[in-house]
Order: C-alpha cells, then structure tokens, then sequence
C-alpha cells in the first residue's frame, strides 16, 4: 500500500487550535482502511481540561465514532511529539502507528523525557515515525510562542 501522509491535516488543526489561542498541536486518527476517523486541535483553554490535548481529543471522538475503547490497526498524526500522558493514551487505545512532526524535549514523553513506550510497563507499543513536516510543525509553534512574548 502507498503510504500518504495526513500531516496536512493536522497542521490545519494546529493552525484552528492556534487561532483559539490555544497551543498549536494538531491531531488525526485514520482507520486501518486509510479513511480519516477523528481531527482534533488542542483544547485544554476552552474545555478548562488539561487532559485536552490535541491527540486525547481525537481518540476520544475516534472511539466513540466505532463504538470501542481500542483503535487496533489504526493511525495517528499528530504535529509535536506526544507528551507522557497521550504516548500512555496511545498505548492504551492500542494506536498501532504513531507520525509526529516537531520533537518536543520540554515536554515529549516518547523520543526524550519518561519515553512512554520503552517501558515494560507500556503493554502496547506502536511505530513511531518522527519528523513528519517538522519545519512546518516547529514553525507553526514557534510562531505561536513568539506572539505570546
Ligand atoms: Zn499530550
């Protein structure tokens, strides 16, 4: 099968969570058929939820768009590294591919930091694909930060 990419997507989640004045992280889950299940943008602002993370949100809708608590087989993008508590959702929903843009080493649980999935404890463990669009991802970030300053 012919990899694609679904990195725009969540880019253009990033960029709608941006525009929310929320932290630009953007987040796809895509079904073993390759069709798209669930985009998310960080939320943690409006939903007064620090569990709302770009990637949270997207498996929430995910799971509940198929009626389980896993999502065996499928995909997420997401345009910064996961932080320890989505690379431990992630395990848990049993994600069996992970794409992410920019790396994260102040707050990334998977490449850096607690590296989530190394664990024995991680009792799933999915690909990982790392710097998938990165300049766009770190760019977008850096952007957002340099506002705010
Ligand atoms: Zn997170």
């Amino acid at each position: 099968m012919m990899f694609t990419t679904h990195m725009d997507l969540a880019l253009e989640e990033a960029r709608a969570a941006a525009s929310r004045g929320e932290v630009p992280v953007g987040a796809v889950i895509v079904g073993p058929n390759g069709a798209v299940l669930a985009t998310a943008g960080n939320r943690t602002r409006e939903d007064c939820d620090p569990t709302g993370h770009a990637e949270i949100l997207a498996m929430r809708a995910a799971c509940a768009r198929i009626g389980s608590e896993r999502l065996v087989g499928c995909d997420l993008y997401v345009t910064l590294e996961p932080c320890p508590m989505c690379a431990s959702a992630i395990s848990q929903a049993r994600i069996a591919r992970v794409y992410y843009g920019a790396s994260d080493p102040k707050s990334g649980g998977v490449a850096q930091g607690p590296r989530v999935f190394a664990h024995p404890q991680s009792h799933h463990v999915p690909e990982v694909y790392d710097g998938i669009a990165s300049v766009e991802c770190k760019a977008l970030l850096k952007a957002f930060f340099a506002e705010r300053r």
